[in-house]
């Protein structure tokens, strides 16, 4: 049987229960999967690319079929280059289709071998998003109910008063 991976791409700024959730149902379907955190996002970042590596090679140190890397420039390329085919991606509410959409094709024309899947989100996850996290975080609020322990932790210590 031949091994399949799929790389989930994603800023992942930081990793909530809604990444979580794809993963797992993408073990489902692929032996592993490579959570890659994309170094070239033009957003506004809370955690450092190291600081969201370590958290996700935390949250999954026990399962050798979840890896957690790095990459810049072409994603089709990365893709390539881990001796994959395929991109895996989650959808929430209707406003990341066409977003999504616009990337999967450019993706496609770039290189037409590499394959993006999508998933789409768990009901209680439709409106979770690293940003709302870090928003609410940023009020003090309880966040056990959106990220995983490490992550609350993390969160916790940026946003500490002091
Ligand atoms: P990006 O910066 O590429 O949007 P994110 O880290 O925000 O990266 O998300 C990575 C992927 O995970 C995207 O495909 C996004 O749609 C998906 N995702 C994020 N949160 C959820 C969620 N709550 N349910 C399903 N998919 C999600």
């Amino acid at each position: 049987m031949s091994h399949k991976s799929a790389v989930y791409p994603g800023s992942f700024d930081p990793i909530t229960f809604g990444h979580m959730d794809i993963i797992e149902r993408g073990l489902e379907v692929f032996d592993e999967i490579i959570i890659a955190v994309a170094c070239n996002s033009v957003k506004n970042s809370l955690f450092s690319i190291a600081e969201r590596i370590d958290l996700i090679g935390e949250i999954y140190r026990d399962d050798p079929r979840v890896r957690v890397d790095t990459f810049d420039g072409l994603l089709v390329n990365y893709v390539v280059s881990q001796g994959s085919r395929v991109i895996l991606r989650g959808l929430r509410a209707v406003s990341d289709f066409e977003y999504e959409f616009q990337i999967a094709q450019m993706n496609y024309n770039l290189k037409s071998e590499v394959e993006t899947l999508f998933m789409m989100t768990s009901v209680p996850y439709g409106y979770l998003s690293s940003s709302i996290v870090k928003e609410v975080a940023c009020l003090q609020a309880p966040v056990e109910t959106l990220v995983p322990p490490p992550v609350q932790k993390a969160l916790n210590e940026k946003f500490k008063k002091d």
